[in-house]
C-alpha cells in the first residue's frame, strides 16, 4: 500500500469502529485533510457543526480565521494538513474528556506518523497536551520546541485556538504574531 492508501485505510478503521465517543450522536467523521506529505500539520480540538455535516476539518468561523492567518504567512490551506484530536462531533461542542480524546489517540497517532510532518501546530489547549503535557497554552504559544516524539523528530508550535479570537479580540494580535513563527521554520 502507498502512503494514500494507508491514510484511506487507517480513516476506515476510524469509520468503523463502533465504540469510538460521540459516534451515535455525530453526522459524519472528520478525519483531517490536505497532502500526504505536508510541512506543517495542524491539530485543533473537535468538530463543530459545520464540520459535522461535511466531513471537513476547520470550515466554520474559526477555520475562517485560519485560513486567513495560513494566508498570512504565504500558505494556502492546500498547503498543510489540517485535524483534531476528537474526530467526531461532541454533543453541545462541549469540552472533550480526558478518556474521549484518548479512544481517538492511536488513530491520530497513527494518522500523524503516516503524515510524518516537519513542524505541527498545535491550536488550543487538548492538542498542546498531546505533545507538551503539563505546559500552559499562556506560557507556551508561539514557543517552538523540538520534541522526538515516539521516533518522530518534530518541532511543535503552539498556539491558541483560532475561536479564541471570536470571544476575546486582544488575542488576534498574538495569533498573527505567532503565525509569522511558523514562517521561519518552513
Ligand atoms: N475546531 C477544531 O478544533 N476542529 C475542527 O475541526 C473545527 C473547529
Amino acid at each position: 500500500m502507498n502512503k494514500k492508501q494507508k491514510l484511506e485505510h487507517l480513516k476506515q478503521k476510524v469509520e468503523g469502529d463502533p465504540d469510538l465517543p460521540f459516534k451515535a450522536e455525530a453526522t459524519t467523521l472528520v478525519f483531517g485533510e490536505g497532502p500526504i506529505n505536508p510541512k506543517v500539520l495542524f491539530i485543533g480540538e473537535a468538530p463543530g457543526k459545520n464540520e459535522d455535516l461535511t466531513g471537513r476539518p476547520f470550515i466554520g468561523s474559526a477555520g475562517k480565521i485560519l485560513e486567513e492567518l495560513i494566508n498570512s504567512i504565504g500558505l494556502t490551506r492546500q498547503d498543510v494538513y489540517i485535524t483534531s484530536v476528537i474526530q467526531y462531533r461532541p454533543p453541545k461542542n462541549r469540552d472533550p474528556k480526558p478518556q474521549e480524546i484518548a479512544a481517538f489517540q492511536p488513530y491520530v497517532d497513527k494518522q500523524i506518523k503516516l503524515l510524518n510532518p516537519k513542524i505541527i501546530v498545535t491550536l488550543g489547549r487538548f492538542s498542546l497536551a498531546k505533545f507538551l503535557p503539563n505546559s500552559k497554552i499562556a506560557e507556551q504559544h508561539g514557543k517552538p520546541t523540538q520534541i522526538n516524539w515516539q521516533g518522530l523528530y518534530l518541532t511543535i508550535i503552539p498556539m491558541y485556538h483560532p475561536a479564541a479570537i471570536i470571544y476575546n479580540q486582544k488575542l488576534k494580535q498574538t495569533l498573527k504574531d505567532d503565525f509569522q513563527i511558523v514562517k521561519e521554520y518552513l
